[in-house]
């Protein structure tokens, strides 16, 4: 079998690749609503990849792989490796989980990240009734992550929060940043319980904090909310949007609380998660497949991660349904130090009404039944997907 095209189009703002082949199957990837500005990196791959064997995932792989870095520029690789596996699937007969070893669980827990309601505001009871109306959703999500401090609009609508330099505009924490005020670090804090008085001991409470906290903000936090057993504060010092890692100063964090530190979804490659996990300088990682460089990278990093007592709560909140199918198929084949992946939805509504193979309803009791379709478990239903591809895109399926 042979790659005959790539294709890249935008739809509903999410760079969506298609692989063509000479037997007629076609893959497909996906990268997050974010990164529609992706199209022409995903398409300078192309050359790259026309007349290779798709079912040789590794072999098209290593012709590409280093051509990505840190989120977001990990996307475009990444999206097409899925591309890869599920034509690979597809031509195998099986849902890709087989191929990447098989599936050692039936169903993947998901916990909420995705669905999302504005805040009334940034105190403690709106923060309370936030998780209140997250734990009455239909899903039953087991667990929920809330963005927090300097990962949400927190840190400039509480007067004094902080006293570094407001950058309005700015992607969180990467931009604005800095060290907080007693009254900062109190609201935060009183927020956290507020949460954890609602979430009680029936939902686990994850937090994604930042990154932009300096050190002894973050150990003083991280050792003030250590009776909340939180699931993980995530990105505290680097992260989202951070083009390195700093494993040493995690490191120093993770050791002095007992609170699990989290860290990882901008990484590309394995190489880059190597001295985090043989330090042991955090308690989780959460890499994303459509940073990372695929699921394949996904699984080798969570492999290592678990020989080392590492614990796995992928990333994934704007992957879309491709992506979600992506997670799903990776995950099934994860070992036991998988916690949860974080759940994307369609962003917009209509992609539901063009991808089929996803159950209905999706989440049930906090947990997705693992796709048993050939390939990655879903598809475009194409005279439907056709209504929303631009002019440009208009030979998509073609
Ligand atoms: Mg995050």
């Amino acid at each position: 079998m042979k790659i005959t095209d790539l294709k890249c189009a935008i739809i509903g703002n999410h760079p969506v690749v298609r692989l063509k082949t000479d037997e007629g199957i076609a893959g497909y990837g996906q990268a997050e609503f974010w990164k529609p500005f992706l199209k022409p990196q995903i398409l300078s791959l192309r050359e790259a990849v026309l007349g290779t064997d798709p079912t040789d995932v590794e072999r098209v792989m290593l012709r590409i792989r280093q051509r990505g870095a840190f989120k977001p520029f990990g996307s475009a690789v990444s999206a097409i490796e899925m591309a890869l596996w599920d034509i690979a699937g597809k031509a195998a007969g099986v849902p890709v989980y087989k191929l990447l070893g098989g599936k050692v669980r039936d169903r993947v827990r998901v916990y909420n990240g995705g669905i999302r309601f504005p805040l009334n505001g940034y105190d403690p009871e709106d923060y309370a009734e936030d998780v209140r109306r997250m734990m009455a959703l239909p899903e039953g999500f087991t667990m929920l992550k809330q963005p927090i401090g300097f990962h949400s609009p927190m840190k400039g609508e509480v007067p004094g929060f902080h006293y570094g330099e407001p950058q309005p505009g700015g992607l969180h924490g990467v931009t604005e940043r800095g060290p907080i005020t007693e009254k900062g670090m109190r609201h935060i804090v009183d927020c956290v319980r507020a949460m954890k008085e609602v979430a009680g001991d029936r939902i686990g409470l994850a937090l994604d904090c930042g990154p932009g906290w300096m050190f002894p903000d973050a150990l003083k936090f991280a050792r003030a909310v250590e009776d909340c057993n939180l699931l993980w504060l995530e990105d505290l010092l680097t992260g989202d949007y951070t083009p390195y890692v700093d494993p040493e100063l995690y490191r120093d964090l993770t050791t002095a609380t007992e609170t699990p530190i989290h860290t990882g979804e901008q990484i590309y490659l394995r190489q880059n998660f190597k001295q985090l996990i043989e330090s042991r300088a955090v308690d989780v990682i959460g890499p994303d497949p459509c940073d990372i460089g695929g699921i394949a990278e996904l699984k080798w990093v969570a492999e290592y991660a678990d020989l080392h007592g590492i614990l796995m709560a992928p990333h994934g909140t704007a992957n879309g349904l491709l992506g979600l199918a992506a997670l799903v198929q990776v995950c099934a084949t994860l070992p036991g130090n998988f916690i949860a992946f974080e759940y994307p939805i369609a962003v917009p509504e209509w992609w539901s009404d063009i991808v089929e193979g996803l159950p209905t309803p999706i989440v049930k009791n906090g947990f997705i039944d693992v796709l048993e379709r050939p390939g990655m478990g879903v598809d475009f239903i194409e005279e439907e997907a056709k209504r929303y591809l631009g002019e440009d895109d208009a030979d998509f399926f073609d």
